[in-house]
């Protein structure tokens, strides 16, 4: 596995200004070393950007969706490559690790067919009003550990597509296959177009703070998004907003309970539990909490927790040391308030893993149940009536997704209206989808990504309002 990665700074693989260790989290072991910039480098990556911007602002949408395609190509063609450096560092199975590569690629290439045609907003008596946009310039990236990939390809790809120029932050426990698609950027994209930058979390406030940079994409926890929106407002940058959730899934009662357990727990612990949108809390009717219970305790315990290289491997450990004690503390505050009825106990091993947890009977304020756990462990709770149920599942500062389940489409619809989130989905889970736009309600996040509405976020609405003059003085 390659193990020598350089920063993307104007068209040129550089070295930082030191390095720092990459840590696979299967093994705890440093696997390879991440250059790190500093400021005069960002200052360097930005610069580049702004001097990029006006010749490929320049390009028709055609031209530069041709060379974002050509950059999903020669990802697809090392897929692999890219697949494995995933999982070592990130620490997913393998085959989730492809998946999310395979997304990545099939994102960049739904943006490059993406438009935005001029709008006309009145055409009559003379006067003809057209809105159309423009780019804002360079925008910045900045990007968490659970996806570290196809959250940025969500933002490549508008960014680009729209004609601005980009500098792209990973974060650092998960740098690597950003910086590899820097190396294979550095052979398409025109130089400063695109530009990777790395740290070790201090160069977020330098970043949304910098007076060239006009747009941040930010991706990460609500706490940090509340800083980047703060720091941008000095400047009144634009900002999109990706931030944590703390979704409910509500099973209604026509559901049968081996059916909605299998749909529960796939929605819960993909990833080890580290999706802004998995399931973190199971809402499950009175009559069938008991067997719900059984069924889903049962699909836990046949999980295999392994290093994700490993084949066979269905959930890989924690990402990070730090997210680790963290999920690990709130099952052990969940041992004294509920019922563990699956996993609950830390292996003996190297590694961050931790078994698929279901904690029964807590109550509505237990900290498992209000935080969220970006963790595999979730939360199984009653309830009675539909009305309390959609309650409780709004009693939340979050409003990122949610899913309703039940045989009576129409009646998991009417319920899916009044969840106060972004997305709401019925009967599936996770269908996210480049050409559909995503974004979260309340603390969940500001602003879209993907579709139309997300295209339009790295854009400025240009109104033209005109009249034919007159030949003879009035
Ligand atoms: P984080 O907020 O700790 O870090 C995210 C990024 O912000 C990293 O690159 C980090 O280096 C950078 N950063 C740190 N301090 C900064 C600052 N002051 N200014 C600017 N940037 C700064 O998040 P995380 O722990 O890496 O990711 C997990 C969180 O991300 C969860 O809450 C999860 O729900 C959320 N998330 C949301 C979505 C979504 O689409 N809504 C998707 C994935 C993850």
């Amino acid at each position: 596995m390659k193990t020598d990665f350089k920063l993307l700074v104007n068209g040129k693989l550089i070295d930082g200004v030191s390095t720092f260790d990459v840590i696979n989290p299967a093994t705890e072991e440093a696997f390879a070393q991440c250059p790190r910039a500093d400021e005069a480098l960002l200052n360097q990556a930005v610069a580049a950007a702004k001097a990029a911007f006006p010749a490929w602002s320049a390009l028709t949408a055609d031209e530069r969706g041709a060379y974002i395609n050509r950059l999903a190509d020669a990802i697809e063609a090392r897929i692999d490559e890219f697949a494995r450096l995933l999982t070592a560092e990130q620490g997913k199975p393998l085959d989730q690790a492809t998946y999310e590569i395979g997304g990545s690629i099939y994102t960049l290439r739904a943006f490059a067919a993406m438009r935005l045609p001029d709008q006309t907003l009145r055409d009559e008596n003379g006067n003809t009003v057209i809105e159309h946009r423009t780019p804002l310039g360079v925008c910045a990236s900045i990007t968490p550990w659970n996806f570290p990939v196809i959250l940025l390809a969500n933002k490549i790809g508008p960014c680009l597509i729209a004609g601005n120029t980009m500098v792209s932050k990973p974060a650092p426990t998960t740098p690597l296959t950003t910086l590899l698609l820097g190396e294979v950027a550095a052979g398409i994209l025109p130089p400063g177009v695109f530009n990777v930058v790395c740290d070790q979390n201090e160069l977020g406030p330098l970043i949304t703070g910098h007076p060239d940079i006009a747009k941040v994409a930010f991706t990460g926890s609500t706490a940090t998004g509340k800083k980047v929106m703060a720091s941008a407002a000095e400047g009144i940058k634009r900002v999109t907003l990706e931030l944590g959730g703390n979704d409910a899934a509500i099973v209604l009662d026509d559901v049968p309970a081996k059916i909605a357990a299998q749909k529960v727990y796939a929605g819960a612990m993909a990833n080890a539990g580290q999706i802004c949108v998995a399931i973190k809390r199971a809402y499950v009717p009175e009559a069938m909490y008991e067997e719900f219970c059984t069924e889903i305790a049962g699909l836990a315990e046949t999980a295999v927790v392994d290093d994700g290289s490993k084949q066979g491997s269905t959930i890989g450990p924690i990402q990070n040391r730090m997210q680790y004690e963290k999920v690990r503390d709130l099952i052990e505050d969940a041992k004294t308030r509920g019922r563990v009825i699956a996993g609950g106990e830390m292996p003996d091993r190297k590694g961050y893993f931790i078994p698929p947890t279901v904690v029964a009977d807590l109550d509505e304020d237990a900290p498992l149940v209000r935080e969220e756990q970006f963790g595999p462990v979730l939360p199984v709770l009653k309830y009675a009536d539909i009305d309390d149920v959609i309650a409780r599942a709004n009693d939340s500062p979050y409003g990122l997704g949610g899913t309703v389940w039940g045989m009576d489409q129409q009646r998991a619809l009417d319920v899916a209206r009044r969840i106060d989130a972004g997305t709401v989905w019925v009967n599936q889970h996770l269908a996210i989808d480049p050409n559909i736009p995503f974004r979260g309600s309340k603390q969940s996040g500001l602003g879209s990504e993907h579709g139309l509405a997300g295209l339009m976020e790295y854009t400025q609405a240009h109104v033209i309002n005109a009249v034919p003059l007159a030949a003879e003085p009035a």
